[in-house]
């Protein structure tokens, strides 16, 4: 069923091949996406109503849902659930919380003193996806942030359901991190929307969150068509495992799966140090792939994965590295060693008894994370996320004195007299 391949008879190009996902080869997203945007831009709340009755399938009065909507519907989830919820929310908590620290005041020369300071991004706009399935824990991942920052005003986008709500955990969780008001938008024009502004919608500074390839893609494109920025790229999820003969394959299996019910473009690459391993896996996925309710979805999913058989963990490190997953699970009782060799990975998963699921939901970690190459160069949500370090500096008399004339020669060496000036004209007085 699961397409494998010998590291050893690969050539550079087939692998770079393999590490490549393109989603969009021919552009039919971005098309699609582009036109969206434009629509939102100019009819604003009007267009978010038409998508949400063609694509979410329900009309809308009204695009949002405030706080009586919110508490009641979060007190129709039990006690277990909102206890559950709660954990979760409290092990976000206490590793975001760390992430906040004072830098140190450095005098570079005598008199002359340098130092950053922290201030909260004052707008940002959280997406909560809410296609396939509802993900009530990236309301959690994205809103604690948001709070440990000190962000002012903190806008939720989620796509409605069916009967035009939100659910219950999604409520209950904004009851959590007091948000007092969620948007019914999904989508690419739940991006658009926070990046122009509707007449319901709040334009913010930045928007931040995982979704499919429209999201994603409508993210990308908001970058350049305004000022918003954004988290990062975080699309379809993927998971690569690295396994050798210490490994249960049923776990293995069972991790392989849990990415591969997210949705049809994600993906899950086994690497692995023999075809005995490979061999036992797909057993394993074959066998526990029957009785998941999502089967259809992750089987389409799997299609789009394949196993990688190396001669060493070496060489599975080395494959990874160039893949550059979203999740890296690393089931080897050798994990230990394997920790300075990851050079690109959004997220790692240790030893036998350490799921991506804890992270996805409740250990502390974020599962906001660069998906589809780009953790070879950014890092996942976290409170640096929604914070900009603004540098400060104060030069005293003496400082003036030790650093004037230098500032003086480079202003010369590139012409520009007035930058000179200003520091003679100091230096006079
Ligand atoms: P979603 O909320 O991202 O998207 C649903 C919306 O997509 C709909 O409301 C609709 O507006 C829009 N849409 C659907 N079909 C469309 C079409 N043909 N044209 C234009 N717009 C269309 O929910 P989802 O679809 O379930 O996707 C969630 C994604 O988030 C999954 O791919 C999952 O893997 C990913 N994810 C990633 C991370 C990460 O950190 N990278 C974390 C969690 C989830």
């Amino acid at each position: 069923m699961l397409k494998t391949y010998q590291y050893k008879d690969l050539t550079k190009e087939q692998i770079q091949e393999l590490v490549n996902r393109n989603t969009d080869p021919n552009n039919a997203i971005q098309d699609t996406v582009l036109q969206i945007i434009n629509e939102v831009k100019t009819v604003g709340d009007a267009a978010l109503k038409s998508y949400a009755k063609q694509f979410d399938k329900v009309d809308l009065e009204k695009l949002y849902l405030g706080q009586e909507e919110i508490d009641e519907l979060a007190s129709t989830i039990s006690r277990d659930q909102m206890r559950a919820l709660e954990i979760a929310f409290q092990n976000i908590y206490k590793f975001h919380q760390t992430q906040l620290k004072r830098e140190r005041t450095v005098e570079t020369m005598p008199g002359v003193k340098c130092w950053r300071e922290v201030r909260p991004i004052e707008k940002v706009g959280l997406y909560i996806p809410g296609g396939s399935a509802v993900l009530p824990s990236t309301l959690l991942m994205l809103g604690i942030p948001a709070r440990i920052a000190g962000c002012r005003e903190i806008v939720v986008c989620s796509p409605p359901q069916n009967n035009g709500k939100i659910n219950g955990f999604v409520a209950y969780c904004l009851k959590l991190l007091q948000i007092n008001k969620i948007y019914l938008v999904g989508g690419a024009q739940a991006v658009a929307a926070m990046a122009y502004g509707t007449e319901s919608i709040p334009k913010v500074n930045k928007i931040f969150g995982p979704g499919n390839q429209f999201v994603t893609k409508a993210k990308s494109l908001i970058q350049g068509l305004t000022d918003v920025s954004i988290d990062m790229p975080a699309g379809p999820s993927e998971v690569l495992v690295i396994a050798d003969d210490t490994c249960n394959p049923a776990f293995v299996a069972a991790d392989l799966l849990a990415q591969a019910e997210h949705g049809i473009d994600s993906q899950s690459i086994l690497v692995c140090t023999s075809a005995e391993i490979a061999k036992n896996v797909e057993a394993e996925v074959e066998k526990q792939l029957e009785v998941l309710p999502r089967k259809e979805l992750a089987e389409k999913a799997i299609q789009n994965s394949y196993f990688v058989i190396t001669e060493n963990l070496q060489e599975a490190m080395d494959f990874s590295n160039l893949y550059a997953p979203e999740h890296l699970i690393l089931e080897t009782d050798e994990w230990k060693p394997l920790i300075n060799k990851v050079l690109n990975a959004g997220s790692v998963f240790l030893g036998h008894l350490t799921p991506e699921s804890a992270g996805d939901y409740a250990s502390g970690t974020n599962h906001t994370l660069p998906t589809s190459g780009f953790a070879r160069s950014y890092s996942g949500v976290s409170v640096d996320s929604f914070v900009k370090k603004i540098t400060f500096q104060h030069i005293s008399e003496e400082g003036l004195q030790q650093i004037g004339s230098t500032v003086e020669i480079l202003a010369e060496l590139e012409g520009l007299q007035a930058h000179k000036n200003a520091v003679s004209i100091r230096k006079k007085d």
